[in-house]
């Protein structure tokens, strides 16, 4: 009911303030804004920014972006705008914000000015915070996305808005971003007007340990990573590395066969001082992973964050689903086709990484397991389908993991790549193994080679797409696995495919690097819970407990404080222990758990031992997994020089 209500709102708001905002709004090509953004004291967590912003006489409306590409929801970080003051030939001129929309500031322009200046101040966190807003700077580097330091006139379309935008950056810091540079001095970096919808898609990353790496020498369009990290270790990517990411550029060409930017800019923070992240654009992407990312090998061949990000410049960025492809960033966004936004992009992304030999086959199946498994075991999905997590997006992306399980969170992502395997395999069997899934992309996100242009689609779009592949009752088969309430996930791409799903007392490997990288403990398929290892700010901390298991049933729940497994202080592999132990024993494992201010001893009377997923053939079957992960392009070289 809240939120019938704010959207109403919301719509009434817009036509009121449309009005007024298109008469004072003088911005034009030839009269473009002015964006200069210091980010001398982003080590400090604050960038600065000054706008030079073309007008004409009477009311104005600015506002700050709300609605954030990629970020599919109103995360636009408006409580950090700070220091806002506007003037006008040297005298301030008032501003208010409006009392329903936070992110929009009334103005009245006052008579022969035709340019206001506003200046104002982001602040970065420095940790990260319970929202999505993410730190973007840390002592040594930054990430500038420019929605963070941008305000514009509400009205006219962001395509278009011209700005020009200038970056200065501290002494002796490189940076990398797909923005087209006018001219650079060691003061300033100036970038050639874009369209404001181009500026807020192309971050800049900055750092002063940053390196750039070519990954399709000799080849048009240009391809580079530009890695950004704390110290100067972290930047050294092996030549099988480097490789790999060589081969991930070519498997793209081969599987959509066009591509839709000019050049193509992977900006990578490598820091344990940002949580992980990534956010796709046109013509880069903002990947954020652990500082040991080159390093480990474990981390590097179990991400699929590059390849993700990558695919999203086809699925996502130049085609958009309708309701995703608004003209503005105050415009609400609806996320009911984001089980092909993400979820194909999340098949792809593991596919690709596979492909590419990033992801070893064997990591490529524990991490298919292990989302397997999971989403599998998910009781939510009794009362919440997968199209309402899609439809949900914009209130699931910050949802706490306490009661994850009975919640659901952003399912489409994993789920999207269960069902986009099984229409893989489905148009395979209908062909006679003739066509693919590969064919369904190269007509769909392929043609021509293009500059970045958005193409929308609806659900119809991709019905027809397919049937023009192979003719089937996608609808249905689409409408079923969306609209299921169970039980269990969609199973019959993995079965399709010749593998199944089982249970073994030995780790599953994709799980075993979450854990080092997370702390998160997974026991979910055995006691039913899972919980944070000692040390940090979650120490301790029973994050979810599975309606339904052996935990629950004993009585635990999440937000309680594991303190000690059989009379022991806790620790991951005492409580892993009492596990084994318990399997050839009648007594209960008892469990003391903080729950407040009171302490109580929980008796789970569980012998199965240890349970992580797997993946295992079926006999007989053949393995057509491992052949839609097959490397498709002619293999790289490994590189001697980069
Ligand atoms: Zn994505």
């Amino acid at each position: 009911m809240l939120r019938r209500v704010h959207r109403g709102f919301f719509v009434f708001f817009t036509v009121l303030v449309l009005f007024g905002a298109s008469q004072a709004c003088a911005q034009t090509a030839q009269n473009p804004a002015r964006l200069e953004v210091d980010l001398r004291e982003a080590p400090k967590h604050i960038f600065h920014a000054k706008l030079g912003l073309p007008v004409s006489v009477g009311p104005l409306t600015v506002v700050y972006p709300k609605w954030i590409p990629g970020e599919h929801s109103p995360t636009g970080p408006i409580v950090d705008l700070v220091g806002l003051k506007i003037t006008a030939g040297g005298k301030e001129v008032p501003w208010r914000r409006d009392d329903v929309e936070m992110y929009a500031f009334h103005v009245d322009v006052p008579a022969g000015v035709d340019t206001l200046n506003l200046s104002y101040d982001y602040l970065s966190p420095a940790e990260p915070t319970g929202s999505r807003e993410r730190p973007s700077s840390t002592a040594k580097l930054a990430v500038l996305n420019w929605y963070m330091v941008t305000l514009y006139p509400l009205g006219p379309k962001t395509d278009d808005l011209t700005y020009v935008a200038k970056l200065r950056l501290p002494a002796g810091w490189k940076y990398g971003t797909a923005l087209p540079v006018a001219k650079e001095s060691p003061e300033a970096i100036e970038f050639a007007p874009v369209s404001l919808t181009t500026l807020i898609d192309s971050p800049v990353i900055s750092g002063m340990y940053l390196r750039h790496i070519d990954l399709s020498p000799g080849q048009a369009p240009p391809h580079t990573v530009h890695v950004a990290a704390d110290g100067s270790a972290p930047l050294e990517a092996t030549p099988v590395e480097v490789q790999h990411l060589r081969q991930l550029v070519a498997e793209t060409g081969a599987l959509f066969g066009a591509r839709h930017y000019r050049r193509y800019d992977f900006l990578l923070t490598l820091s344990d001082r940002m949580p992980p992240d990534g956010v796709e654009h046109h013509e880069s992407s903002d990947n954020r992973t652990e500082e040991a990312y080159f390093l480990d090998p474990e981390l590097f061949e179990s991400s699929e964050l590059l390849s993700h990000e990558f695919t999203h410049s086809w699925n996502g960025k130049y085609r958009r689903p309708a309701g995703l492809a608004t003209t503005d960033y105050q415009t609400p966004m609806k996320g009911e086709l984001l089980w092909v936004y993400e979820g194909l992009t999340q098949y792809y992304g593991i596919m690709l990484a596979a492909r590419s030999g990033m992801m070893p086959p064997r990591m490529f199946r524990e991490y298919l397991a292990s989302t397997t498994a999971y989403l599998n075991d998910r009781p939510g999905r009794t009362w919440r389908d997968l199209q309402d997590t899609a439809t949900a997006t914009q209130i699931l992306y910050s949802t706490p993991p306490e009661g994850s399980s009975w919640r659901r969170s952003v399912d489409f992502y994993d789920e999207g790549t269960l069902i986009w395997l099984e229409a893989d395999t489905v148009i395979r069997k209908q062909t006679g193994d003739k066509k693919s899934l590969d064919d369904f992309c190269r007509r769909f996100y392929g043609g021509e080679n293009t500059p970045p242009k958005v193409v929308p689609y609806t659900f119809e779009d991709v019905v027809e797409g397919l049937n023009e592949i192979a003719p089937y009752d996608w609808r249905t088969f689409f409408t079923e696995r969306l609209k299921s309430h169970g039980p269990g996930a969609p199973l019959g791409g993995l079965e399709n495919s010749g593998w199944k799903l089982v249970f073994t007392d030995t780790q599953n490997e994709y799980e075993h690097v979450n854990e080092l990288s997370t702390q998160d403990i997974e026991l979910q398929f055995s006691l039913g819970v899972l919980l944070h290892a000692p040390g940090g700010e979650d120490s301790d901390h029973i994050l979810d407990v599975i309606p339904g298991s052996p935990a629950a049933n004993a009585g635990l729940a999440p937000g309680m404080r594991l303190i000690a497994v059989n009379g022991r202080k806790w620790a991951p592999d005492i409580l892993r222990d009492a596990l084994r132990q318990a399997k050839t024993s009648k007594d209960p494992i008892e469990l003391l758990a903080e729950n407040g201010d009171f302490f109580e001893t929980y008796r789970i009377d569980y012998h199965g031992g240890e349970r992580y997923p797997h993946l295992e053939p079926i006999s007989g079957k053949t393995d057509l997994l491992s052949e839609i992960a097959k490397t498709r392009a002619p293999a790289v070289p490994l590189p001697t020089n980069y």
